[in-house]
């Protein structure tokens, strides 16, 4: 029933596996045939989603130039802009829903980076306009779908080259590993990926990869419960008293909220919120959770809840945003949480 979880690093000459950085391993070729299997094209796995991340910008030659979104990870701001420091490239942010700049900006780049669903602000990319555009200029476009999973996009069908996800999130789970996942369409461009994460050692772990295949099991069933959360929780969280401005692709007040219900076949666990009264406020109530974990990261079974603008390198954010990845445990518990939580 299981994927062997095969712990070797060498095999006997004459089989389908030699030295495992340069072969993979039963258990990471498996995690790599279903990843592949469910974003339709060559996946490939390594060490961390940021191993992911550093693969596809170390394909670029000295003097590229990247388009990169104003919301992402903080991780990829720091590829960018240590690279930028360097001298490697030179780039330029885009507002993550601006479709019009986006495609304008395909002209001139090298690697278009997007993150869609963005983190934390949750905006909206149209992936298939900017598609046309990168396609008829000739750039690599690559999507991070960490916060979508393949179950909810799948970027390469929409005519992107790349599509890289931190298996460490959703896949995975349960909190328990790091993993990262780029897919390609293109063969070419998956052996050109294979050969940096050969050369960089940045190959996954046997254990990871068996528990993201478990993972994967259950990946299902477990964004069902998540989402049917999340969306119940952010038409309450509207209405609470202490609460501003709430931002959930699954609302219909969020501003791309068509484009996400054409693009989306899922909203996804995030809700990010606004705490009256900034980042006391926030911090007072990120105190008295009880049952949310007060942790960083997300996709996991359990609900996660941190103030983003503490973290470092994104103080830009507004001081009382939340940002709450919505679990699979009891909606009502939740609500009781965040209510006695907010009351405080
Ligand atoms: N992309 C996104 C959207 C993330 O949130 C993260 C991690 O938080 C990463 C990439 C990096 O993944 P990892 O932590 O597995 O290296």
């Amino acid at each position: 029933m299981n994927t062997p979880l095969v712990p070797a690093s060498t095999f006997i000459n004459g089989g389908d596996f030699g030295y495992a950085r340069d072969d993979g391993t039963p258990t990471w070729v498996a995690l790599e045939q279903l990843m592949g299997r469910l974003e339709g094209g060559t996946a490939l796995a390594f060490a961390s989603g940021m191993a992911a991340v550093a693969a596809v910008f170390e394909l670029l030659p000295v003097g590229a130039h990247i388009v990169w979104p104003d919301d992402c990870y903080q991780g990829v701001a720091g590829v960018v802009t240590a690279g930028e420091r360097q001298g490697r490239w030179t780039s330029r942010r885009i507002p993550v829903a601006d479709t019009v700049q986006w495609v304008d900006a395909a002209a001139s780049a090298d690697l278009i980076w997007i993150e869609s669903p963005s983190n934390p602000l949750l905006s909206i990319a149209d992936l298939p306009a900017i598609a046309s555009a990168s396609r008829r200029t000739g750039s690599i476009l690559a999507v991070d779908n960490t916060l979508a999973t393949p179950l909810n996009q799948r970027p390469l069908a929409v005519g992107a080259d790349i599509s890289m996800t931190s298996a460490t999130k959703f896949i995975g789970g349960h909190s328990d590993l790091l993993c990262g996942i780029t897919v390609c369409g293109d063969d070419e461009l998956a052996t050109r990926i294979a050969e940096v994460r050969l050369l960089h050692g940045a190959t996954p772990g046997n254990l990871e990869a068996y528990l993201a295949v478990r993972g994967l099991r259950t990946l299902s069933l477990r964004m069902e419960r998540a989402q049917a959360n999340a969306v119940d929780l952010a038409a309450r969280l509207v209405d609470h008293p202490a609460v501003g401005s709430v931002r959930y692709p699954g609302m219909p007040a969020h501003p791309q909220h068509e484009l996400a219900a054409r693009l989306l076949d899922g909203f996804g666990t995030i809700v990010s919120f606004d705490v009256n009264g900034g980042a006391r406020a926030a911090d007072s109530f990120l105190s008295q959770v009880r049952l949310i974990v007060h942790a960083t990261s997300f996709g996991s079974v359990e609900s996660t809840i941190e103030r983003r603008s503490a973290i470092p390198g994104q103080e830009h954010l507004p001081a009382g945003l939340v940002r709450m990845n919505v679990g699979i445990e009891d909606v009502e518990d939740l609500w009781r949480d965040l209510d006695q939580a907010l009351a405080v």
